[in-house]
């Protein structure tokens, strides 16, 4: 199974789920079968319990499971059909873990955040990224996962340490990150400056958690300039066609166009070490 983690630093709402759905996207037009996870490291069960004028609509999946809008994202843009488990919640994760210590499944041993809740975290992915989620039935080849809130989060910090120990377990070519970052112009509009700073903190904080990005997607209010992709590249020890820059669209459809047109799919193919199977059409 190939894994692609889209982490999010600096702000929330910064487009994780739009880019996550948009990355899936551009594999499946490659010929491979896609699924997706989403974790929200809030302790409620799920979004069923959540104010829809505080958290935006309540997605029902097939199974009844009543899940976070970005699954709704997922399945329009995939065209897949996703179960209750494919939302990961701290409570989710937690109730399971609980369940388990009361059947005496630890044997006798002190339950604890690390190894028991990350073992269960990773345990809990592999287990539904496996999941046939599309006509074709098929083991899907690539499960992205979008990791809500931001990385520095108290609350995200479990599922910090199982994703840096399943980036291990998946072992080399299985596993890439992209982390969005949001690049503030200031004074706003034409002619302000794109400033660097908190994408340059978002990265440090991230690589000090235990994950190491292989892309940067900067969302900004306009295109990035060739000097800030440049200065984030160099602050971040990264090489240019490794940040990319998502601008603000008229519609969240034109996203995969625009990371399309940077490559993302070579990038991501040459890290996971994936084959298109689509045929080209012959030349006439
Ligand atoms: P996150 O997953 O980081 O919380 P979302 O992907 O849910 O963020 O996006 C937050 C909001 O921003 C949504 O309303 C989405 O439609 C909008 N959005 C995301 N990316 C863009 C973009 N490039 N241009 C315009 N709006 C965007």
């Amino acid at each position: 199974m190939k894994y692609v983690l889209v982490s999010g630093g600096v702000i929330s709402g910064v487009g994780k789920g739009i880019i996550a759905s948009s990355t899936g996207l551009l594999l499946k037009t490659q010929g491979l079968t896609v699924t997706s996870i989403k974790i929200d490291p809030y302790i409620n069960i799920d979004a069923g319990t959540m104010a829809p004028t505080e958290h935006g609509e309540v997605y029902v999946t097939d199974d009844g499971g009543e899940m976070d809008l970005d699954l709704g994202n997922y399945e329009r843009y995939l065209l897949t059909t996703l179960t209750r488990d494919h939302n990961i919640t701290t409570g989710k994760i937690y109730q399971h873990v609980i369940e388990r210590e009361r059947i005496g499944h630890y044997l006798g041993k002190t339950v604890q955040v690390v190894p028991h809740v990350t073992d269960a975290i990773q345990d809990w992915i592999e287990r539904v990224a496996r999941i046939p989620v599309d006509e074709s039935k098929a083991v899907p080849d690539v499960c992205i996962i979008e990791l809500g809130g931001t990385v520095g989060d108290i609350e995200s910090a479990p599922f910090i340490h199982a994703l840096s120990q399943l980036q291990r377990r998946a072992g080399k070519n299985n596993f890439a990150q992209i982390h969005v970052s949001y690049v503030p112009v200031i004074p706003p509009g034409p002619g302000g400056e794109q400033k660097t700073k908190p994408t340059q903190r978002a990265m440090s904080d991230t690589r000090s958690a235990g994950l190491n990005p292989d892309l940067i997607a900067c969302r900004c209010e306009l295109p990035l300039e060739a000097s800030t992709i440049q200065k984030i590249a160099n602050m971040c020890s990264m090489e240019p066609h490794q940040v990319l820059g998502v601008h603000n669209v008229t519609t969240t459809y034109h996203v995969p166009m625009l990371l399309e047109k940077q490559n993302l799919v070579g990038t991501i193919s040459d890290l996971l070490n994936l084959k298109s199977t689509v045929i080209p059409p012959t030349p006439e």
